[in-house]
């Protein structure tokens, strides 16, 4: 187990194209559990192989609440539903978040880390989070559905703009760029990025 560094953009690595996975074998675990730890560290809800350099179509998920974590192989968005407006963050894409455009629900596809198929429905936070990894291994980041850039929202220059002229950025905040932004919060009052795009 350790930790893996996140690449940040524009990192090449990040708009390239991951291959699918032919067998799971040692190797392809540990990555796999090297990237849930890694996530798990910055407080992501999610992570891609690319995210860590890899060009293999892996994805990990921790949905809050859950006790396991998710570990899919070649997944594959198999259909979407419905659109929602949310609010996304990516640890590749430090000190940021956006509104963009996600389904309602998805119906996914992938194999787990015993390499069996799994197929289910997902929606709300599971469904955004699955999105975005999926995208991850095809070279797209949320930043690509951002239809404006008012609707992209510089944290430190949302939180100055309240608290202080301050241009030194908070280092504790970061945690805060997870995976995927908490669905729960996109449309709270007490996030300064919700006070600005709406
Ligand atoms: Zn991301």
């Amino acid at each position: 187990m350790s930790l893996l560094p996140i690449l940040e953009l524009p990192h090449p690595m990040l708009r390239k194209r991951a291959r699918k996975v032919r067998s799971v074998g040692k190797k392809l675990l540990k990555l796999a559990f090297d990237m849930v730890d890694t996530m798990d560290n910055a407080g992501g809800v999610g992570l891609a192989a690319n995210q860590v350099g890899q060009l293999q179509r892996l994805i990990v998920i921790r949905v809050p609440g859950e006790e396991e974590a998710r570990i899919y192989i070649n997944p594959e968005i198999l259909k979407r539903e419905g659109e929602r407006e949310i609010e996304e963050g990516c640890l590749s894409v430090p000190g940021y978040r956006g509104i963009i455009t996600r389904s309602m629900w998805v119906r996914f596809g992938a194999l787990d880390h015993e390499f069996h198929t799994v197929k289910f429905k997902a929606e709300e936070l599971l469904a955004q989070a699955l999105e975005h990894e999926v995208d991850h291994l095809d070279g797209i980041l949320y930043l690509d559905h951002l239809e404006s850039h008012e609707k992209l929202i510089k944290i430190e220059a949302a939180l100055s703009s309240e608290e202080s002229d301050d241009e030194t950025p908070d280092d504790d905040d970061p945690s805060d760029q997870v995976g995927v932004a908490h669905e729960s919060g996109a449309r709270q009052v007490d996030t300064p990025a919700s006070i600005k795009v709406n």
